[in-house]
């Protein structure tokens, strides 16, 4: 069986988690705190804080802004379910807007629609590592007639004066915009390091911070380490020096600390991540290539004046599929041994949302790409060998079931 997305785990990883769970120190520490640095310095971001998780990282970011009930955060409809959930953890509504046509991005008109006095977040997903359109997104949030409708009700909110552009960079850890590399294009920006995702923690993710200058960074970060470490204004490793046991806790914080033991894999990660992105990108050019010639081949956006995708997904869609002929096409697949995967459902068709009254009626786009999408196999140690093979099952499922 071709696995789907298995983490590349080699020698070099072993050595460096053991050098951490032997170093004495095996949470929050000299690791973590030089993977934070590295981050820093490869996304050109203003600061970044290594956490738990994405989910744990946006809901502390969400909280930070201010962000309550009788707040609305717009969404696309087509994301993972984390995107939505975080903004109802804090009691603020998620607004879900439909994506473009010719990707799987949230629509910047769509956007504009939505946009209302409680809208205090504006939260863009880069489906697949293809960053959203940040130029148009930007524009809405600095169009004066916008901004004048904007209703602040936090310091941090009062001092930007305008929407807070906070994005789901869960899949665009290394992808470009405009010659910025994601994490340095939004005010805000949540990586993930999911056992799944591009790079990799096992589980873990940022706040990648980048607000226009004015903002003092410094301090940010001293005030986001504090919130995930349950308001303490000392760390453990901080406590555990000479005489400097007694601590205050300045608030009731969170805790989602990363630790130094995933801090070890991410900094093998990052010293490899080109080599990575390279491979990945080799293998989403083979399968441009050896589709391209199908009639019923829509090859995914991953390229364009402004943007490249850091190739963490391959999405491919089916044209005149129905839903219900693409699970006929992925069971043949999985049937010749190769795992394919769809991302996402569109939200509104899961229970969470549907009960909370979202209507997949009113996301035409999300749903058309939803129902043939197919994402192939994608990772560092895909064999070329390997992506012929899923190519060609392809190929036999498509002809099995669409003749
Ligand atoms: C994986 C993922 C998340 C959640 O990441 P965690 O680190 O598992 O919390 C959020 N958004 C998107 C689009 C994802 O794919």
């Amino acid at each position: 069986m071709i696995p789907f997305s298995p983490p590349r785990i080699d020698q070099r990883v072993i050595d460096e988690v053991t050098k951490a769970l032997t170093s004495g120190w095996i949470t929050t520490g000299p690791r973590t705190k030089l993977f934070e640095r590295q981050l820093t310095e490869y996304c050109g971001n203003k600061c970044t804080v290594a956490v738990a998780s994405w989910t744990a990282g946006m809901e502390v970011v969400l909280r930070w802004w201010g962000i309550g009930p009788g707040d609305e955060v717009i969404i696309p409809a087509i994301t993972y379910c984390a995107s939505a959930n975080v903004v109802i953890h804090t009691g603020a509504k998620p607004v879900m807007v439909d994506i473009n046509p010719d990707d799987f991005n949230i629509s910047v008109e769509a956007i504009r629609r939505a946009v209302t006095p409680r809208t205090k977040v504006i939260m863009p997903v880069d489906i697949a590592g293809f960053p959203c359109d940040y130029d148009g997104i930007f524009q809405i949030v600095n169009d004066p007639s916008i901004k004048s409708l904007f209703q602040p009700n936090s310091d941090l909110q009062k001092r930007l004066g305008r929407i807070l552009v906070a994005a789901d960079a869960a899949h665009s850890f290394g992808a470009t915009y405009g010659g910025k590399r994601s994490g340095a294009i939004a005010d805000v920006s949540c990586f993930s390091f999911h056992a799944v995702k591009n790079l990799t923690t096992a589980e873990g993710g940022t706040m990648s911070i980048n607000l226009p200058d004015g903002f003092d960074h410094e301090a940010i970060y001293k005030d986001l380490c504090v919130k995930i470490l349950h308001g303490q204004n000392k760390d453990a490793l901080a406590k555990t020096q000479k005489g400097n046991w007694r601590y205050d806790v300045t608030e009731p914080g969170f805790k989602c600390n990363m630790t130094d033991i995933q801090a070890a894999i991410g900094l093998v990660e990052l010293d490899r991540f080109q080599e990575n992105l390279d491979r990945r990108r080799t293998i989403c050019l083979a399968y441009n290539e050896g589709l391209k010639n199908e009639s019923w081949a829509l090859l995914p956006k991953m390229k364009d004046e402004k943007r490249e995708t850091c190739y963490h997904l391959y999405q491919l869609r089916i044209a005149g599929a129905s839903e219900a002929q693409r699970d006929a096409i992925m069971q043949a697949i999985f049937d010749q041994d190769v795992s394919v995967n769809v991302h996402f459902q569109p939200l509104p068709v899961l229970t969470a949302y549907k009960s909370r009254g979202y209507k997949i009626e009113d996301y035409p786009e999300a749903w058309d790409k939803y129902a043939n999408e197919i994402t192939l196999p994608v990772y560092f140690d895909l064999t070329d060998e390997q992506v012929q093979i899923v190519i060609q099952a392809v190929k036999n499922a498509v002809k099995q079931v669409l003749g």
